[in-house]
């Protein structure tokens, strides 16, 4: 069976964790591609910084050259707020039931998943695979904590959905927020594909209005 990795973020901006993310979670579950899938109207955060266009553009720069990374931008084609069940309702509907679908995120996000819209819905419309992350534990107990499997990669192949799986790669110690205030300062941080970096840097982005 066809598996698709579907990994969604507002990517404000896409960093080297990401795409470290998705190059692990593809080698350790062998998936035939990872798709990168900005937000538009993320529903549990403020507005990104950056517009959903000048995203897109960084997620493109970012994963050009890279192998099996590709960017799906059908959640920039909804208005309204970018429900991932809503998402992956509308894969299921032009995929089917044939190909297997797993949604990557990362521990911080799998910690408030509850918070989700129809969350429970979730492992009916695919696998999730949750990635740790410094700084953030796994659920211990609860319904989050039940869900979690050992990892078989058998199930994920020939099962369309269903599965919740930890998978075990280095974690880096990255995040957006990290960098949006490194470039507001005036500092070219480490963590930015270079021509992530260099487009970041050219169109002033993330500069702070006061400088
Ligand atoms: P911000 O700091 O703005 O919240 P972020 O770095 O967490 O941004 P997002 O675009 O919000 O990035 O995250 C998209 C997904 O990537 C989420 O599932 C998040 O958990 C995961 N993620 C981001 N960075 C890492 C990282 N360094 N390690 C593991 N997961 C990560």
């Amino acid at each position: 069976m066809k598996t698709i990795g579907f990994f969604g973020g507002t990517f404000d901006p896409v960093h080297q964790g990401h795409i470290h993310m998705a190059l692990e979670a593809k080698a350790h579950l062998d998936l035939d591609e990872v798709r990168l899938v900005p937000c538009h109207n993320p529903p549990h955060r403020g507005q990104p910084q950056l517009s959903s266009r000048q995203r897109l553009q960084l997620l493109h720069l970012a994963i050009e050259g890279v192998d099996g990374l590709f960017v799906d931008e059908r959640e920039l084609r909804r208005d309204g707020p970018s429900w991932t069940v809503d998402t992956l309702r509308e894969c299921r509907l032009e995929w089917g039931h044939e190909v297997s679908i797993v949604l990557l995120m990362g521990a911080d996000a799998y910690a408030g998943l509850c918070q989700w819209h129809q969350w429970q819905c979730l492992p009916m419309l695919a696998h999730i695979a949750v990635l740790r992350r410094p700084g953030y534990s796994l659920p211990k107990s609860g319904i989050l904590a039940d869900w979690i499997t050992n990892s078989d990669k058998q199930v994920i192949h020939s099962q369309p959905a269903g599965m919740v799986v930890v998978l075990e790669q280095a974690p880096m110690d990255i995040s957006a927020t990290q960098l949006r205030q490194q470039l507001a300062e005036g500092l070219v941080p480490e963590g930015l594909a270079p021509k992530v970096r260099d487009y970041i840097i050219t169109h002033h982005l993330y500069r702070s209005t006061e400088r």
